[in-house]
């Protein structure tokens, strides 16, 4: 006996869109079928009528319970609520990041987030890990294992970020570790994230900045530059040339960021950009706005062209993901640094993702269903090694779903978001978004209400399709 019918919906499958039934049993999809031929008897059936049915969203970069930069003790929001906003835009796993801190190992990092999110998180998640500044060999020697044990993601910074009065733990791992990381990641069905930016470029610019006394938050796009993302995207991919790893670029900010990309995609590199949906939906003028800081994630918004880049490479071609970098904290925290230096990146952005993707993506720009589920969850999905898990309604797939409501037409409130104390995406139009939303068979959101059960969230464990790490598949 089926438990749960979802009829009536526009259905996004790899095979194609179609007004079909999806049928859930426990928590898993037991069939995508044509209309009415599915036992319905003793089953939930819900009316999708109005609504583009697709898998739940997948946020491949969150930074949750995370220390803030430069605000001591202060921590971004935790598990429990990030993923209930999260599951309230359709998004049903989150990805985070394991910390390997000097003075910790990896199974201590990683023990560290799973304290954090055991029991409490709604949503389904997993963790990245992350290495930072000059990678002992003990720790280079036991990155196989994390991977053995489901956590086949490594992250890395090019830079420090910030500059050195502010940054906290040194952040840069130089070329000469990323090459040996490299080595190694090539060896393993792993994949190698990198915040990717030029440190020398970069610092310059804070000391140019700081000299000219032109440090106003605003002009921080001259520091965190598109020239600077040229540059060292070149030299990572150059690294992987001679390596042989797969890249997965994170947060990408300007157009020649993704023609790297593009071009090493067009070689058959197995090369992957990501971008976030406040990239492509504000610019660096938009910092000039009183509290315009509130904009900003690290690198930094670009310009218009830049912007209009990444729509491109989003709803057509060489960006594989929309993701948000998720940072959230309350609006004193977010604008209380002021200037290039100290200015808090990130939002809550993973709440918004799905929505403003739909709107601006498929309503605006004419993206394909089939491209929407990609960027939202079936590339991210498939890069991050939870693909045919998640990321796809089909048999054996976990029940997943999230309901777009094609008709849901109208300026966004404070009140459309279920976490912290302010959104930018306040007074933004909304043309299609997340109103139904199912984790693993279970109903989470429906009708503007919350049903999840607390820590009902699972961890899981991933494992990479060699094939994504051979060749540009996603
Ligand atoms: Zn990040």
């Amino acid at each position: 006996m089926l438990d749960l019918i979802i009829r009536g919906g526009q259905v996004v499958t790899p095979m194609g869109v179609g007004e079909w039934d999806v049928a859930v049993q426990g928590e898993k999809i037991v069939a995508v079928a044509a209309p009415g031929t599915l036992p319905d008897e003793g089953a939930r059936v819900i009316d999708a009528s109005g609504t583009i049915v697709v898998p739940g969203g997948i946020e491949p970069h969150a930074h949750i319970s995370a220390p803030i930069m430069g605000h001591g003790d202060l921590k971004t929001a935790p598990p429990a609520e990030v993923s209930r906003a999260a599951l309230f835009g359709g998004t049903t796993t989150l990805l985070d990041f394991a910390i390997q801190y000097p003075g910790i190992d990896i199974p201590q990092a990683i023990q560290e987030r799973t304290t954090e999110w055991q029991g409490n998180s709604y949503a389904d998640y997993a963790h990245h890990l992350m290495l930072l500044g000059a990678i002992p060999p003990e720790i280079f020697g036991s990155i196989h294992e994390a991977v053995e044990d489901g956590h086949p993601t490594i992250k890395i910074f090019t830079t420090n970020i910030r500059p050195p009065a502010t940054t906290g733990e040194p952040r840069m791992v130089g070329t000469g570790h990323l090459h040996d990381l490299m080595v190694e990641i090539q060896k393993m069905n792993a994949m190698l994230l990198v915040h990717s930016e030029d440190d020398d470029m970069v610092q310059h610019m804070y000391q140019k900045l700081a000299r000219e006394e032109r440090t106003e938050w605003y002009n921080m796009h001259l520091v965190h530059s598109a020239e600077s993302e040229d540059v060292s995207f070149r030299r990572v991919l150059r690294v992987a040339e001679w390596t042989g790893a797969p890249v997965y670029f994170v947060h990408v900010s300007a157009t020649q960021g993704l023609q790297n990309i593009l071009e090493a995609r067009s070689n058959g590199r197995p090369v992957y950009g990501e971008t976030l949906h406040n990239y492509c939906c504000f610019g660096a003028e938009n910092y000039k706005e009183e509290n315009g800081m509130k904009y900003h994630t690290y690198p930094s918004l670009k310009s218009e062209d830049d912007r209009q880049s990444l729509w491109n490479g989003i709803v057509n071609n060489g960006l594989s993901t929309m993701a948000t970098d998720e940072y959230c904290t309350s609006w004193e925290t977010k604008i209380a640094g002021r200037t290039v230096s100290d200015v808090t990146g990130g939002h809550n952005g993973a709440e918004a993702r799905m929505g403003v993707t739909y709107s601006e993506g498929v309503s605006r720009r004419g993206m394909s269903l089939q491209r929407f589920v990609d960027v939202t969850s079936a590339n991210a999905a498939k890069i991050m090694g939870l693909y045919p898990r998640k990321g796809v309604l089909a048999p054996g797939s976990d029940a997943d779903i999230t309901l777009i409501d094609t008709n849901f037409k109208r300026k966004l409130t404070i009140n459309d978001f279920h976490i912290s104390d302010y959104s930018i995406w306040e007074g933004f139009e909304a043309d299609g978004w997340p109103v139904t939303t199912l984790l693993r068979g279970n109903v989470v959101v429906e009708g503007g209400e919350f049903k999840a059960v607390a820590g009902s969230g699972k961890f899981i464990p991933r494992k990479i399709d060699p094939a994504v790490t051979n060749r540009p598949v996603a």
